[in-house]
């Protein structure tokens, strides 16, 4: 396909929107950060991964065999990212009184239940750091071998200013490793680092820490940059195409990740990296550790501060697709208001698309309009384009309809099958869980019509047609009772 070829990626690395082309022809590794399991995602969260869902969609409608990789953090994050504290799952536990992995397992299971709302794909293979010790402590032994990593007391360290000497930290973020240094607290003496920028790969555990493992140096628990390197090396080898997270992981974390998989294996370990701007609440970054978060069960029972009413998860996904995932996008009540009313006059062209009229020419140019979806899309994912380029569809559908403008019936297959493909497969849109209400009222006004043709055929004495109607209804389960005012239905 030739619409392939053209695809651009702003790649957080160079600074610049580059043609994507993958390490091997047709397959794309992509490996994007999951979530800290320990606490109910937010909204800005769900941004993130619904923004790498939509790029994980386009690859494959492009064609692509996509090996998307989403770790789930189970260990090894500290309190407030820090190098020094308390692992945020074990502090959970320990408030709660629970096993880590309980708590593991709670906020896992509403993580995938919110995703599955939203209607994001499942990415190919959900690693979790508990489960790759092994392969994070192989990973410690390459980097030590190399000379770029040190054990102190049980504990070891990346050597951030020795890998400097040859490579560039900051590379990615950048900071200059002076700067850094000069902003970073001296060491008090006390610290068992060479260098304030150097960060954990491995950390010794003290006796009362919960989850540790033994390795070569002991008792303890791996770093959280060590984790994704790991597992992203594992399953898309030392070099892979796409690695994506949230902006606010620039650094030290994906900086991190670049060190830790260049000085293990040699090579760089990403080609593109792609960053998901933030979601804020009251122009603030959404964010747990400030308490600034709207969580999505808030959001679609309505019990919230923020909104006036409940929100289906699906009109959310839309009003984030109206923006580009580099933009921040600001939840409010007026942007979601809006998205909505955008979202059902898109559905309802969608909806009008087999009933339109054809004619023996097209008066517009369809092709141009779906060149135009592609175009959108390759610029870097620019799924706002995409999105105003689907309602000058809708405008356009809505004038075949009222015979303004008209199409052949080979166009409008074509277009058909080309806005479905965007609205339903790209941008992962789907008809409102609340439809369902609506199904209910269709089958009301069904019915309704049933028994007028049933009360008619007993008002001109036709008891065969009447019974007929009944013992049909019957086998399809429901049931009808004869009142003075009229037959009354009951589904069994
Ligand atoms: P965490 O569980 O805190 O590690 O975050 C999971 C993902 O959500 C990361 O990719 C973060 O960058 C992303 N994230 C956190 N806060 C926001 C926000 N306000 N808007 C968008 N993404 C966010
Ligand atoms: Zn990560």
């Amino acid at each position: 396909m030739s619409e392939r070829e053209q695809l651009y990626i702003y790649n957080s690395l160079s600074g610049k929107k580059e043609l994507f082309e993958p390490i091997h022809q047709n397959f794309v590794g992509l490996y994007v950060c999951g979530p800290t399991v320990y606490n109910y995602v937010h909204l800005g969260n769900c941004r993130t991964f619904i923004s790498f869902d939509l790029v994980f969609r386009y690859l494959k409608h492009l064609g692509y065999k996509v090996r998307y990789v989403r770790n789930i953090t189970d260990a090894g994050h500290l309190e407030n990212d820090a190098e020094e504290g308390e692992d945020k799952i074990s502090k959970k536990a320990r408030l709660e009184q629970l096993e880590p992995m309980e708590v593991v397992q709670h906020y896992t299971i509403d993580f995938h239940k919110v995703l599955e709302q939203f209607n994001n794909l499942p990415p190919n293979i959900e690693p979790t750091a508990t489960g790759h010790i092994i392969e994070q402590i192989e990973m410690i032994q390459q980097i030590m071998q190399k000379g770029l990593a040190y054990e102190v007391n049980g504990s070891v360290y990346f050597d951030v200013p020795k890998y400097n000497a040859s490579a560039d930290y900051g590379e990615l973020s950048g900071r200059k490793i002076e700067e850094l240094m000069a902003g970073s607290r001296e060491l008090d003496g006390q610290s068992e680092k060479k260098s304030p920028l150097d960060f954990a790969l491995w950390k010794n555990a003290k006796p009362e820490h919960i989850m540790k493992w033994p390795s070569p140096w002991g008792m303890g628990f791996p770093g959280w940059h060590l984790e994704c390197s790991a597992m992203s090396t594992k399953y898309l080898g030392e070099q892979f195409d796409i690695h994506g997270g949230g902006m606010d992981l620039k650094f030290p974390h994906h900086e991190c990740e670049i060190a830790q998989g260049h000085a293990a294996t040699g090579v760089k370990p990403v080609k593109y990296w792609m960053h998901a701007n933030m979601l804020t609440l009251n122009g603030k970054k959404m964010s747990k550790s400030t308490g600034n978060t709207l969580l999505p069960a808030e959001l679609f029972s309505g019990e919230n501060s923020v909104l006036e009413k409940p929100y289906d998860p699906i009109i959310v996904r839309f009003f984030i697709m109206q923006a580009h995932y580099r933009s921040t996008l600001d939840f409010s009540s007026d942007a979601l208001s809006a998205a909505e009313k955008g979202f059902h006059r898109l559905m309802q062209a969608v909806a009008m698309l087999p009933e339109l009229p054809v004619a023996n020419d097209t008066t517009f140019d369809v092709n141009g309009l779906i060149k135009r979806f592609y175009s959108a899309m390759n610029d870097d994912f620019n799924s706002p384009i995409l999105i105003a380029h689907l309602f000058e569809a809708v405008k356009y559908l809505n004038d075949i309809k009222d015979g303004k403008l008209f199409i052949t019936q080979a166009d409008l297959t074509l277009l058909s099958k080309e806005i479905k493909a965007f609205v339903f497969d790209v941008l992962g849109l789907q008809l409102p869980e609340k439809q369902t209400s609506s199904n209910e009222a269709e089958i009301e006004g069904m019915m309704d019509l049933i028994l007028n043709l049933r009360q008619k055929a007993r008002e001109n004495k036709d008891w065969s047609t009447s019974d007929e109607i009944r013992d049909k209804l019957a086998e399809l389960g429901i049931t009808l009772k004869d009142s003075k005012d009229g037959a009354k239905w009951t589904k069994n």
